[in-house]
């Protein structure tokens, strides 16, 4: 039997990585074959738009009928209410669209806050007010903040963003237990590490670093590459998000992970020795906003949803050069 999900940012990478999988069913051991999608994106220019278009084509020709796209503004509530005319039946609601990225949030912190908060409620009231069965939120490793202890437990009592998104993807949680406690809407929020693959977004560092070394552009490292990133394969957050949606009811919180840490300079060697290509190093002090380290601990998501991460880094990054080399899409 298939479901009926909203995956709402379906244009972008995680969530067309999602809808895909949700449309063809691979790798996830079920007939999903059934399952109708409607995605919902603005298709904004935080990056070029033309990635997000192509990314739906592709969805289009994987999912026929069973793929429908709205396109619309989480900021619009007469877009918000046209995405759930557009939905038939009960549904699972997974929250993808946000603005992301931690440097660029310092730049424009009231944009996060009006898409990232006011959007996330503007979707819920539309949404409870149809047949929402089960919201699924995608949070992010930054709102450990500094004074975390490593690995980052989702008990974990100090949480202290150390930038604006970070700040809004904390307050995306509460909000979701804000629903469930007045809603009774079943909740659960993702807490995304560091997601890279194909189709990753263009200023994340891997497809920046890529694309720098292949036009011999200078990396500038902040810090002095010592600082550490535990990098989840977009395949494996995939995996999670579908292993979340039939969490048990309740509001919960899981660590998505790849249960490993790389440190910065580590990724930049990885990535040369992929493209067969040396990087030119500038290294500059830390920036505001970026956390010195992360790394999950994926004991709980394990234990309650069967979530095992599974690809090595080095795999994934082989994975995500193929792309990067076949498309050349980066070099935009
Ligand atoms: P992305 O930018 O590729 O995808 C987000 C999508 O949301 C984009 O297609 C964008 O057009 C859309 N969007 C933005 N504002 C919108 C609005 N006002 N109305 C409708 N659509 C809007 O980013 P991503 O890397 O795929 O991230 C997906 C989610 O995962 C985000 O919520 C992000 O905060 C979270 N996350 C990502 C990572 C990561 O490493 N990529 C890590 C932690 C959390």
């Amino acid at each position: 039997m298939g479901s009926n999900i909203v995956v709402t940012g379906a244009a972008g990478f995680i969530g067309s990585h999602l809808a895909q999988r949700l449309l063809s069913g691979d790798n996830t051991g079920e007939n999903t074959g059934e399952n109708i999608v409607v995605g919902f994106d603005n298709f904004n220019d935080f990056y070029d738009p033309a990635l997000k278009r192509q990314n739906v084509v592709e969805l289009e020709a994987i999912g026929g009928d069973r793929f429908r796209m709205v396109e619309g503004d989480l900021r619009n509530a007469g877009d918000v209410e046209g995405l759930f005319e557009a939905v038939s039946g009960p549904f699972t609601l997974v929250h993808l669209a946000a603005m992301a990225g931690v440097r660029p949030s310092l730049e424009d912190p009231l944009l996060y806050q009006e898409v990232n908060v006011t959007g996330t409620y503007r979707l819920l009231e539309a949404a409870r007010k149809h047949s929402l069965t089960h919201y699924v939120f995608g949070s992010s490793s930054s709102v450990y903040g500094s004074s975390s202890k490593l690995p980052f437990s989702e008990a974990e009592e100090h949480l202290d963003p150390l930038s604006p998104y970070a700040a809004t993807k904390l307050i995306g949680e509460q909000i979701a237990y804000v629903y469930h406690v007045c809603h009774g809407i079943p909740a659960t929020c993702l807490r995304f590490f560091t997601v890279f693959g194909p189709r990753q977004r263009p200023e994340m560092a891997i497809h920046k670093f890529a694309r720098f070394i292949l036009e011999e552009r200078e990396i500038r490292l902040f810090g002095d590459g010592s600082t550490t990133r535990d990098y989840t394969f977009v395949d494996d957050i995939i995996d999670g998000v579908i292993a979340a949606m039939k969490a048990p009811d309740g509001c919960r919180i899981y660590n998505l992970g790849g249960g490993h840490r790389i440190t910065l300079l580590d990724m930049v060697r990885g990535i040369e020795e992929a493209l067969s290509k040396k990087a030119r190093l500038e290294f500059v002090p830390m920036h505001p906003g970026d956390m010195v380290h992360t790394l999950a601990d994926t004991t709980l998501a394990g234990k309650e949803i069967g979530y095992h991460p599974a690809y090595p880094f080095d795999r994934g990054l082989e994975s995500f050069v193929d792309w990067f080399t076949a498309t050349g899409k980066a070099r935009t």
